[in-house]
Parts: structure tokens; sequence; C-alpha cells
């Protein structure tokens, strides 16, 4: 089935049953088709009780062509540089005959009208390059949503023969955590800025980073980068040594003088391949599919619960009464507890 012919496939596709859905789009993903891709990443996305069936049935026929991948996280302020660098970065790629697909997270998208790549003007050359997928984020859904179609995301694209996965996403809120629960390598992108390096950097994304690079390391910026790339290094020297047992590196580069670029992957190599020596990058995936399949649990027993329109008047009436003191917050949960529990036998 050629590319037109999918897409034909896809407008009529009503006519299909179901089970076709699925495993045309397998047959389309393992060829590559950015559209089979495209089709299965909406499904991933789509959160009906029946598209979450079908997202597992694609799912799971895509696993066993999955983990092959390098994937990379990339988080900075916005304004920092990021879809610069990863124009740059996934153009390097490129050349080196690497396959890149690019997602991003950005739970704020709705608002700020698609912050990342959304703005079809970022990343235009990479956009147009053939063997790179780019994929914004998918806008109006919460974080745990869009966090776990990006997971599942990198799944179908490891089974269309993707070798690298760029993730990028904010720098700021909790999707960094996310992001850091589905990448082998977290990288932040930092300004140099003038005055307290450290100021407005939660401490927590530091203690995150796989690696750090001080972005726009050109003209008249140069020697700031460098001052700020000694004074990060030795602000990293005070933590303590990582499980990954790496040295968390600290480079300057420029996207606008295509400057240093190669070496920011050079880094990300020499880590990939000191961690799978040394067992740590199994050891983190396995980490992180206990992280998710938590995750789901909560989040999965958290929408059953409050989606419960019994449960949720109940609640109502019950914090009255806690408010007036009638009874205690906690045995006032055991009450919806036992509820909610009654009501599944
Ligand atoms: P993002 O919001 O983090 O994705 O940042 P952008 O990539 O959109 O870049 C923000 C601004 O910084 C833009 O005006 C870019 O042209 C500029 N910029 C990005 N990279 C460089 C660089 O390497 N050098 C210089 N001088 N400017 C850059």
């Amino acid at each position: 089935m050629n590319e037109q012919h999918l897409k034909n496939w896809f407008l009529n596709r009503k006519k299909h049953t179901q089970e076709s859905v699925v495993s045309e789009l397998f047959d389309g993903i393992k060829r590559g088709s950015i559209v089979a891709l495209s089709q299965g990443i909406t499904l991933l996305e789509n959160s009906t009780d029946l598209a979450r069936v079908k997202a597992n049935e694609l799912l799971k026929l895509c696993l066993p062509l999955s983990g092959k991948s390098i994937r990379i996280g990339i988080t900075g302020v916005p304004g920092v540089g990021k879809s610069s660098f990863i124009e740059e970065f996934g153009l390097h790629l490129h050349h080196l005959g690497k396959k890149v697909a690019v997602l991003a997270i950005d739970p704020s998208s709705e608002k700020t009208k698609g912050s990342i790549l959304g703005d079809k003007t970022r990343m235009n050359i990479l956009a147009v390059t053939e063997n790179v997928f780019i994929r914004p984020s998918a806008s109006g859904a919460t974080l745990g949503g869009v966090a776990r179609a990006t997971r599942e995301s990198i799944i179908l694209c490891e089974a269309a023969g993707y070798d690298i996965i760029l993730i990028e996403t904010v720098g700021v809120g909790q999707s960094e955590t996310a992001v850091h629960s589905m990448v082998d390598f977290f990288l932040l992108l930092m300004l140099a800025g003038a005055g307290d390096e450290l100021q407005g950097i939660k401490r927590g994304i530091m203690e995150m980073a796989d690696g750090l690079v001080i972005t726009k390391a050109d003209g008249e910026n140069v020697t700031k980068a460098k001052i700020a790339q000694r004074e990060y290094l030795n602000a990293l020297h005070l933590y303590p040594v990582n499980r990954s047992e790496q040295i968390t590196n600290v480079l300057t580069c420029s996207s606008v003088e295509k400057k240093n670029i190669d070496s920011v992957y050079t880094l990300i190599e020499s880590y990939i391949n000191a961690t799978t020596i040394n067992g740590f990058l199994a050891q983190r995936r396995k980490e992180q599919e206990h992280f998710w399949l938590h995750e789901t649990l909560k989040n999965a027993l958290l929408d059953n619960f409050y989606g419960n329109s019994n449960l949720m008047q109940d609640l109502s009436k019950l914090e009255k009464q806690v408010e007036t003191g009638e009874i205690t917050p906690f045995s006032a949960a055991d009450i919806l507890i036992q509820h909610y529990l009654n009501q599944k036998k």
C-alpha cells in the first residue's frame, strides 16, 4: 500500500472493521509510513474506551520492535534556544545517517497556542528533511494524558525504525519530571545570564540533567558562555556522584553558527556507551517501566473514583460535615472509600 493509497484508506476507514484498523496501522508503521505513524499517535492520544483498547492492541504489536533507539529529553526555559538547537542537532544526526523523531510535551499548548512545535516556522528545515518525523504536543490534554501518549508514541516511533527520539519540553512546571522518566539522556539547555548564573534554575532540574548546554555561545556572548560553563561545572561538583557513575558535563554551543552541535552528540553517545556497559541504562529503563505502570494505575484509579457521580455527591455532603466539624476528614475519607469498594462488589 503506497502513501496515497493509505491516505485514501484512512478517509474511508469507517468502512473498515476495527480489527483491520490496528493491523493495517501496524503494517504501515513497520514500513515507515509517516501517515500510519501519525494516525497511530492520534489513536494513542484519544482517551475514549474504544480507542484505548485499539491503542493497546497496536502497542502490543509494536512493542517487540521497540527499545532500540536513543531517547533524548531536551528542556530549557522559553527563549533559551530549544527549537533552534533541535533544528541543528536534528540535521547533524540526519547527516550521520540517523532517522530522527521529534516529540513534544507541552501541557500548556492550548493556552499558549502551541508554544512547542506548534508554530510552523520553527524547525522549518528539519521539518522537510527526509527520515525526520516531527510531532507537536497534543493540545488541550492534561499533563498526565500528554505524557502517557508521548511515552507510548516512543514505542510507535521505534517500531517505525527511528534511531534517535528527541523529546522537547518547556523548562517550567512538572513536565520535566515526565520527560525525565521516559528518556535515556536528559539535556538541560541554559542561557549565560549576567550576574548570578544559578538564579532561577530549580535545583531539582539540575540534578535530573545528564548534561548541560549553554546556548547562544556566539559573538559577544562567547566569553559569558565560557564563564557560565565554568560556574555550572563548579556547582555540579557539589552534587553527589550520579547513579550513572558519569560526570554531568557542561558544554557551550551556538545554533546560529552551528558550533559544537556535534560535541553535544558525542557527549550523549559516550554516555550511552558507558551506561550500556555499566548496566545503568538497562536499569533506568526498567525503573521507568515501573514508574509508568504506577502512574497509569494511579491515574486510572483517580479517574474511576472522581468520575463516579454518586461518590461525588457523597463527597460534597461529607465535605460540609467536615467543615462543620461533625466528622473528621479521615473518617469522611474512610466512609467514601468504603462506598467506593462496596460499589465495586
Ligand atoms: P525556544 O523558545 O527555547 O525554542 O527558543 P528559540 O529556538 O525559539 O530561540 C529563541 C531566540 O533565540 C530566537 O530569537 C533565536 O533566533 C535565538 N537563538 C537561538 N539560538 C541561538 C544561537 O545559537 N545564537 C544566537 N545568537 N541566538 C539564538
